[in-house]
């Protein structure tokens, strides 16, 4: 293995995988995250052939303190953009502890450049430690799927191990330290830490195609004008609660907007649309968020309420029921006196096929509908 040639590979990747996340950053600006991880990319390059420079007659302040700080920068704005990626909320005394902390690192970059072993054990120990906030950050918010996060987690704590290594051997041989104030024994040190950084370079693009992934996928499930779980999802999710919790019982709901097409003939489209809208949010206010609720038609929706018994289940549709005519008797000033009917079914998973319980529910909602409207209706599934 020829190092100058490993290192100048390494280098150039780093560069395309840079300006491929700028490309990434100027498609989509508001994902900052892919700007700060070019920066981190460039800052590596420049730092390292600032470093290169060494060997010839630059000012050491050039080639020492601006190469080294260019090489803190490039972990620091992988956090940074981790930070930006995760939307984790930082504290206004976050950022100041973060930027005292900067501006103490690069003081100490400042006041030791001119000693090299010094200077490398600063640059050496602030980089282990910036991995390890990065690794600590990804194992607080889940960012993307479980495997990708615990992969880039281990490379930044093997990385963050790694650099306090280094630490250690310039210590142990302050005595035979070269001109970059590193023994010559860290040769292996300094080049895992170059294909490390090279690795984390290659697997951030990665995260973008996760986030596309992650945001199509939601879309999919969601229905566009309420924001419910649409038909096809509801149905999904009703099957999996069959499979993973067959003792646990629950109440399926139908709910239906009365006399819906008079609103959409009388007071137009829009405010039938406002009016599904509406229902929907009350919906979402008034259950819990472990219920599984859905738009499963125009002005249908379903629910499955989760570990309740029937009595409970039932105030709960009448107080909907109240609700929705309580707070929907005007949509922007047209009086449209909303109500719904409720049909609904108490069961166990083990019990019946989540089939039989829709029939049931539905008939149940037929039955309100006969009743008059505005009212709930408990059907009763046959006893097996
Ligand atoms: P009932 O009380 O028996 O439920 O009568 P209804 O008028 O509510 O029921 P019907 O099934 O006759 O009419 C439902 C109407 O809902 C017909 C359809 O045009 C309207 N609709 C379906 N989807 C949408 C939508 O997304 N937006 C609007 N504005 N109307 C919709
Ligand atoms: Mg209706
Ligand atoms: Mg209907």
């Amino acid at each position: 293995m020829h190092l100058p040639t490993v290192i100048m590979v390494a280098l150039a990747i780093n560069f395309i995988v840079g300006v491929y996340l700028y490309l990434l950053y100027r498609r989509k600006p508001k994902d900052r995250c892919f700007k700060l991880w070019s920066f981190s990319c460039v800052c590596f390059v420049l730092g390292s052939g600032l470093v290169v420079l060494r060997y010839y007659p630059f000012p050491e302040v050039l080639t020492f303190f601006i190469a080294d700080s260019l090489l803190l920068l490039a972990p620091l704005y992988v956090l940074a953009g981790l930070v930006q990626f995760s939307r984790f909320r930082y504290t206004k005394r976050r950022r100041r502890q973060a930027f005292a902390a900067l501006a103490f690192t690069l003081l100490v970059l400042l006041a030791s450049y001119q000693q090299p072993g010094l200077i490398s054990v600063a640059v050496a120990l602030a980089i282990g430690i910036t991995f390890c906030l990065c690794a600590l950050l990804l194992q607080r918010s889940v960012i993307t799927e479980p495997s990708f996060s615990r992969t880039l987690q281990i490379v930044f704590i093997v990385h963050a191990l790694v650099m306090f290594g280094q630490a250690a051997l310039i210590m142990f041989n302050w005595q035979q330290l070269n001109m970059h104030g590193l023994p010559e024994t860290s040769i292996y040190t300094l080049l895992s830490h170059i294909l490390l950084t090279t690795f984390t370079a290659l697997l951030l693009p990665w995260l973008s195609f996760l986030k596309l992934e992650r945001k199509l996928t939601l879309r999919s499930q969601r229905d566009g004008l309420t924001r419910l779980a649409n038909r096809e999802h509801f149905f999904n999710q009703i099957e999996r609660y069959w499979q993973q919790h067959p003792s646990i019982p629950a109440v399926l709901m139908m709910i239906d907007i009365d006399f819906f097409k008079g609103v959409n003939d009388t007071f137009g489209h829009a405010v039938g649309d406002r009016a599904i809208a509406l229902v929907a949010k009350l919906l979402s206010k008034q259950l819990r968020s472990n219920d599984i609720i859905g738009r499963i038609g125009g002005e249908e929706y379903a629910a499955l309420l989760i570990d309740i018994d029937e009595q409970t289940a039932l105030r709960i549709s009448e107080r909907l029921c109240q609700q929705v005519a309580a707070q929907l008797q005007y949509i922007d000033d047209a009086k449209v006196e909303l109500t719904i009917s409720i049909g609904m079914v108490h069961v166990v998973p083990a019990q019946h096929k989540h089939t039989a319980a829709f029939k049931i529910a539905d008939e149940a909602l037929y039955a309100s509908k006969q009743a008059g409207r505005n009212t709930v209706t408990l059907g009763k599934l046959n006893t097996v």
